[in-house]
């Protein structure tokens, strides 16, 4: 039976509730008293000086995404830019991926890692290695990483992944510095939770894959990551070790798009109701071309039509939740979605293991192909020539702004006084240290307009002056 408090995990992503709500939607689907009804709910509202949102649950945000009406989803995109703006403004946060171990010994369908591929070169990352690529990241100007490991209990024990996070913050190479480690490793214990919370990780990340237990199950046929319950069970865990930024994601193509969407809002739900915290992010990766896979094999691929009103849809059902975008995606798909609601995006990123330190970017490794291949100089570029701010920001984790705390915060939209200064502040230091005469003279005029913007006196002048700091080789200001 359908529970969204369980802790089990069938119960909380159960698989009738799902099938319930897909057929309502569809039955719902030219509803257009209905449809109004929910996009006026969806709407941010003003009270007072703050702006209010309160998202949708998986059932209205089913009908919408069911609904092929023109002048419909045109109102989709109007509200998720109208959220976007009214909570994110114009920030967007990058980060790298870094891939510690291609060493796995589960048997992933999909996934160029699966312990059977004989083709990919097996690499796991020494302590010297890591420190080498860390300091190639820094020298882009990085400050927000996140690892990504096989699964291999022998070869990178969460030892090895603990050691490394060590690693890569002790690392201060000329003004570089990473300031947060996001960790994308398989479903662990609460134990081991627990000791990644201790090591100082910001956001824990695991894609669900799909939610459809059947379908998981075959594109899982072996190893520790077959079991669906553990899979799916994980977040609770890790929030049980004290992790409380959580970050979800579905691997799109694997399952049918619509099944997959009602079951993430209901995972979403799920948190809230037990933790009292939804997701602090959640990724939309689309499968893709790697050594032995081939994406055609998966026959639940979606088009860039669809994956935009998905992540349109997502921005306004959770609209305090992050949306991450990876180079998976080209520069033209990562443009649109910048509109709708994605806040975060990686750049520059290499997927092999020990590819930042490598000339060409090599392939024999990769965890699959990368579609935006720009330098992170060139992505700042195309943020600012877009209009929107890049932001190095990692202030919200170290001032302790995390879980519940970071959630109330954004809900009454507070959380703006912080990170408009302090995407700023982040730019600045990187135009300063990294950025190319041609960027540097785009930022530098793009920060001049973005200071006129800010009506708090105290702030700008506080923010005024870091800036002046900056200059003059001070680094790592905060609001
Ligand atoms: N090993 C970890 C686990 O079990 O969750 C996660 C690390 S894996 C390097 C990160 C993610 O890459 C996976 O969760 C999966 O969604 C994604 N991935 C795997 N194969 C892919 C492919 N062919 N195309 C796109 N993404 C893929």
């Amino acid at each position: 039976m359908y529970n969204k408090k369980s802790l089990k995990a069938e119960e909380f992503i159960n698989n009738n509730e799902i099938i319930r709500t897909l057929d309502y939607a569809e039955k719902n689907k030219n509803n257009i008293s209905l449809i109004n009804d929910i996009l006026e709910k969806a709407r941010p509202k003003k009270i007072g000086k703050e702006t209010h949102c309160c998202g949708l649950t998986h059932e209205e945000a089913s009908i919408l995404l069911a609904c092929d009406d023109e002048s419909v989803i045109k109102k989709i995109y109007s509200i998720a830019e109208e959220i976007k703006q009214a909570f994110y403004g114009e920030r967007i946060v990058i980060f790298a991926p870094l891939y510690l171990s291609n060493y796995c010994v589960n048997g992933c369908i999909y996934c160029p890692y699966h312990y059977q591929n004989k083709k990919i070169l097996r690499k796991k990352l020494t302590q010297e290695e890591i420190k080498a690529e860390v300091i190639a990241l820094q020298d882009m100007g990085h400050k927000r990483l996140a690892i990504e490991s096989g699964e291999d209990s022998i070869n990178n024990p969460i030892e090895y992944i603990l050691e490394s996070i060590k690693t890569i913050y002790s690392i201060k190479h000329k003004n570089g510095s990473i300031r947060r480690v996001n960790v994308n490793i398989a479903a662990t214990t609460v134990e081991n939770y627990k000791k990644l919370k201790e090591a100082g990780i910001g956001t824990y990340i695991l894609f669900q894959e799909t939610y459809h237990k059947e379908t998981y199950e075959n594109l899982h046929p072996t190893g520790p990551k077959h079991n669906y319950a553990y899979h799916t069970e994980a977040m609770d865990r890790a929030m049980e070790g004290g992790i409380d930024d959580v970050g979800l994601g579905v691997l799109f193509g694997l399952e049918g798009y619509k099944y997959e969407f009602a079951a993430l809002l209901m995972h979403a739900e799920h948190l809230e109701a037990v933790h009292g915290v939804g997701p602090h992010t959640i990724s939309v990766p689309r499968v893709k071309k790697a050594i032995d896979i081939n994406p055609t094999d998966f026959d639940n691929g979606i088009d860039d039509e669809v994956f935009a009103k998905i992540v349109a849809l997502i921005r306004i059902a959770v609209p305090y939740t992050g949306i991450i975008i990876s180079t998976r995606e080209n520069q033209e798909v990562r443009e649109k979605l910048l509109k709708l609601g994605v806040s975060q995006v990686s750049g520059a990123s290499r997927t092999s293991v020990g590819g930042y330190t490598q000339e060409e970017r090599p392939v024999d490794t990769e965890q699959f192909d990368v579609s935006d291949q720009r330098t992170l100089d060139e992505v700042v570029q195309w943020l600012l020539q877009l209009g929107h701010i890049p932001s190095f920001c990692t202030a919200c984790y170290r001032e302790g702004r995390t879980g519940d705390r970071f959630m109330s915060l954004c809900k009454t939209g507070q959380i703006q006084n912080c990170c408009q200064p302090n995407a700023i502040i982040t730019l600045k230091e990187f135009l300063t240290d990294y950025a190319s005469k041609e960027t540097k003279k785009i930022g530098e005029a793009f920060i001049i307009k973005e200071l006129e913007k800010i009506e708090n006196q105290s702030v700008k002048q506080v923010l005024e002056n870091n800036l002046k700091e900056i200059e003059k080789g001070k680094r790592d200001f905060r609001f």
